[in-house]
């Protein structure tokens, strides 16, 4: 994986304004890493695709993830600072299939990836969504040889199988572990890389394409010409213009 210009981050901002979350993931990891096939980057558990966002994201607005958080108890707002490291750790490779006995069940998974999320935007409600993953994802469950067909599986297996799946890829479910300073109110909050990397590729856009505007305007100067100056510069024109 390599850093994105940012002719490239404009790209793929305007192509992925159109699309959901999941396939903005797949266009900037397929910008950064030209070397590897789409089939190949949607394949990625989504742990893995996490961390490589983290780390496309690192390279592009710096280490920390500045953000807040409501509490649910008495409303206070929190700033948090996150930093990304500590977030998406390096791991190892993740197995292609993960085999696990639970009870009499041999059971064969593997786990959740891009292709799966694509799949998920058909599904209406978050029970479907779980039956679709599970359905994609269990590659096959026996019990006494006898292969278990996945609608007749006890509830308490697929619960055991999905816990196994979360602690397998923990970092495609990242949780924040938040106390509220006001009110002491301890809680669990989700953080989502793609939606936070998201938004900032979009402020940054609209920031950039103004930017733009101002020096063309000014020195009627190219687009390509305005993008291929390094931050440093193009502030520096735009200080003079402003002056
Ligand atoms: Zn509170």
């Amino acid at each position: 994986m390599r850093p994105l210009s940012a002719r490239e981050l404009l790209d793929v901002w305007e192509v992925g304004a159109a699309q959901a979350l999941a396939q903005r993931a797949l266009l900037l990891l397929a910008a950064a890493n030209p070397d590897r096939s789409d089939a190949a980057l949607a394949r990625l558990s989504l742990g893995q695709r996490d961390r490589q966002l983290a780390i496309l994201r690192e390279w592009l607005f710096g280490p920390q993830l500045i953000s807040v958080a409501g509490c649910p108890n008495c409303g206070e707002r929190l700033q948090l600072t996150l930093s990304s490291q500590e977030l998406y750790p390096a791991t190892g490779e993740m197995p292609e299939a993960i085999a696990l006995r639970i009870d009499d069940y041999d059971i064969r998974y593997r786990l959740p990836d891009s292709t799966d999320l694509l799949a998920l935007t058909q599904a209406n409600t978050i029970a479907d969504s779980r039956d679709v993953l599970l359905q994609r994802c269990l590659l096959n469950v026996s019990c006494a040889e006898q292969a278990q067909p996945i609608e007749t599986l006890p509830a308490q297996l697929i619960e055991a199988v999905v816990a196994h799946m979360a602690q397998a890829d923990p970092q495609a479910d990242v949780q924040l572990d938040l106390v509220c300073p006001a009110c002491h109110h301890h809680w669990l909050a989700a953080f989502d890389v793609m939606a936070f990397f998201w938004k900032e590729i979009d402020d940054w856009a609209h920031r950039i394409l103004n930017e733009i505007h101002v020096i063309a305007s000014a020195y009627g100067w190219s687009e390509a010409a305005i993008l291929a100056l390094s931050p440093a510069r193009r502030q520096l024109y735009l200080d003079l213009i402003e002056a």
